[in-house]
């Protein structure tokens, strides 16, 4: 077994634990890797990024970073983030809300800091928030997708999606590949109008639910892409994985899209220069733009991801 096969699912563990937190966060060098995947604190600062991204005709959304909050007033303060996030983004998208062509610019949610877990009526709160957001997304003209948590929260999020998108037409959803019951949601969920977003999965999943290992959730992936690439929606292919990319292309061609009918994602700070050569591509290319100072979890996931990436980490702790 790789040493990284080895290290993911501490590194997974370790994102949900208060303790680590408290430890990793007060780390100095910390702090200049968080800056590779994290766009700042503000929304200044994030709006600051996005424009020079959209600048090179990339895509952007953004994630205001926090998730599993039991708190509600931390839920509302999620959703104040949102509508101050919007107000600014319209400046930047007007033009593009209404063309049918896919919209520039998106915003991206966890429900889990909206609400989700909260005791009593955790599905409600978070519905009325999600629809604060896309009352707020609309009028700015940019797009909104519910991201996917852990796999106890795929029912709740798909059924707020499900009654979202009533009022919603254009609100996307995220599928992660590595769960077995993406092949049948992914059925379900690309007829017309819909927009999915296949990911491979971030969390730390048991075997009763989730595909194991590199081959056979890429294998999945690949299935799940098909799918959606044969049916009515607009896919989104979040991946950094070449081999996934180029099956992306090739089923997108094999089913006679165009370039207005998917389209290709990544996340902010990972493979920069192969982005800019999809665009070159002619190639819609989104990037996920998280900022926010919750951004603890978000990071030892990505930690997870790379090996490369934890090596540079604890290198510079050694080095200093
Ligand atoms: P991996 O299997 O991690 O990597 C495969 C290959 O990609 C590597 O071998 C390498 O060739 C290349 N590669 C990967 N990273 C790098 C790098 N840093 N530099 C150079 N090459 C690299 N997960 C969720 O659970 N829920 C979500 O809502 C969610 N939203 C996402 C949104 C977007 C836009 C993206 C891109 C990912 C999202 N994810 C989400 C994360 C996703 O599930 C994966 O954990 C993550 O994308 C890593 O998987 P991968 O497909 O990139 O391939």
């Amino acid at each position: 077994m790789a040493a990284s096969d080895l290290l993911r699912p501490a590194l997974l563990a370790a994102a949900r634990s208060p303790r680590m937190e408290r430890t990793v966060t007060k780390i100095p060098v910390t702090r200049n890797l968080v800056d590779r995947f994290v766009a700042g604190e503000s929304e200044d600062q994030a709006v600051t990024a996005a424009t020079g991204i959209l600048g090179s005709g990339r895509f952007i959304t953004i994630d205001h970073l926090g998730e599993d909050t039991t708190d509600l007033a931390q839920a509302n303060g999620t959703v104040a983030h949102y509508l101050t996030l919007l107000s600014s983004l319209a400046q930047l998208a007007p033009a593009a809300a209404n063309t049918g062509e896919p919209r520039s610019i998106e915003v991206s949610l966890k429900l889990s800091a909206l609400g989700q877990f909260l005791p009593r009526d955790g599905h409600k709160v978070a519905l009325e928030n999600a629809h604060k957001i896309c009352t707020a997304a609309e009028e700015a003209g940019a797009w909104v997708t519910v991201d996917a948590e852990d796999h106890t929260t795929t029912d709740s999020t798909l059924s707020i999606v499900r009654e979202l998108r009533q009022d919603f037409p254009s609100l996307g959803t995220v599928l992660q590949a590595y769960l077995e019951r993406t092949e049948a949601d992914c059925r379900d969920l690309s007829g017309p109008g819909s927009r999915i977003r296949l990911c491979k999965g971030a969390y730390k999943e048991p075997a009763s639910v989730a595909h194991q290992g590199k081959v056979a959730v890429d294998d999945a992936y690949l299935r799940c892409l098909q799918i959606l690439m044969s049916g009515q929606g607009y896919p989104m292919v979040a991946s950094h994985d070449p081999a996934m990319i180029d099956a992306a292309l090739q089923y997108a061609q094999a089913n006679g899209r165009g370039a207005d009918d998917y389209e290709l994602q990544m996340l902010y700070g990972i493979r920069d220069a192969e982005q800019l050569r999809l665009i070159d591509e002619q190639q819609h290319l989104r990037v996920y733009l998280p900022y926010g100072e919750q951004w603890y979890g978000y990071f030892m996931r990505r930690l997870a991801e790379r090996p490369a990436n934890l090596v540079f980490f604890l290198r510079s702790l050694t080095s200093t």
